[in-house]
């Protein structure tokens, strides 16, 4: 076979292989809508919140899967390639982002990094910043950070299909106006509250207890120091008795049982408290009225 054979042969195997993973690979996008792939659950909420039925969302991060922990597989970037927009937290959230963007080598896709303009929260616990870096990435739960996020789609969305724009700015001030009454809402309700203590499963609601005067334990720093953990569980066990400390919330990631045994221990009740890292039908507002309920019942009791 000659050297010219061999390279046609090789080039058309290629375009074989790559053909059947379009076929394989492309997600069904409905008629005349935008494919927007989105990093994990809470970005699929603020997209949908602005893009309404003008959009098909992907969710990258497969249920049971915590973003931070996420790697994306060549499959990931082949879905990635067919999609018009990327929407991501960032802030460290998605350490993985880059290599994905880099993976889908689509020049026509436009990125969304939702919290470049969202001013960091320093994080000052040592174990919180071995595990998450110098700033709090869980930005999507303060009401003021959504607002900016949900802002950051709303120009990506008029970037990837500007005869859209009409109908993004009208849903994004829709959905500010919103957010800025359960801002007002949460301030109601938590700051005259008589406790104080946030007991949560990981301390992902750091700029909601900074907004809201709340103070932030989580069960998973009592874990995350590795071995035998005992000494920072009865640390914790003792925080929730001191401050009478009735609930202690754990999240849909989380092994329910852990949260239950240290609740039983700490003479409270365990109780979920959404973070939306994972997918659900619910929409941004409906999960953060709900956690607000939640918060509310365990900070009055
Ligand atoms: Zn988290």
């Amino acid at each position: 076979m000659n050297l010219l054979r061999k390279i046609v042969l090789f080039l058309l195997a290629g375009l074989v292989l790559s053909l059947s993973a379009c076929g394989r690979e492309a997600p069904k996008v409905p008629e005349g809508t935008i494919p927007v792939t989105v990093s994990f659950g809470a970005m699929e909420k603020l997209t949908k919140a602005i893009g309404g039925d003008a959009v098909s969302i992907t969710v990258m991060v497969p249920d049971g899967t915590e973003p931070h922990d996420f790697e994306p597989r060549a499959e990931d970037m082949v879905k990635l390639s067919h999609s018009r927009l990327f929407v991501y937290n960032g802030m460290g959230m998605e350490h993985w982002a880059e290599k994905a963007i880099r993976g889908a080598g689509s020049p026509d896709l436009i990125t969304v990094d939702a919290s470049a303009h969202v001013p960091p929260l320093l994080l000052t616990d040592e174990e919180e910043r071995e595990e998450h870096g110098a700033y709090d990435p869980h930005t999507w739960l303060g009401l003021r950070e959504a607002k900016e996020e949900a802002r950051a789609i709303r120009d990506g969305l008029i970037a990837a299909s500007p005869k859209d724009r009409d109908l993004f700015m009208k849903n994004y001030e829709s959905f500010a106006e919103s957010l800025d009454r359960l801002q007002a809402e949460y301030q109601d309700r938590l700051e005259k509250a008589p406790r104080h203590e946030l007991v949560t499963g990981h301390a992902a609601f750091g700029y909601l207890a900074r907004d809201f005067g709340l103070t932030q334990e989580s069960v998973e720093d009592a874990f995350a120091t590795g071995e035998p953990p005992a000494k920072k569980l009865i640390e914790l066990i003792e925080f929730c008795r001191a401050h009478h400390v009735k609930t202690i919330f754990t999240e849909e990631t989380m092994d329910p049982a852990l949260a239950r045994t240290l609740a039983t221990e700490a003479g409270a009740k365990a109780e979920t408290l959404s973070t939306m890292e994972e997918s659900s039908d619910e929409s941004y507002l409906q999960v953060m009225e709900e956690n607000l309920t939640k918060l509310d019942r365990a900070m009055n009791e």
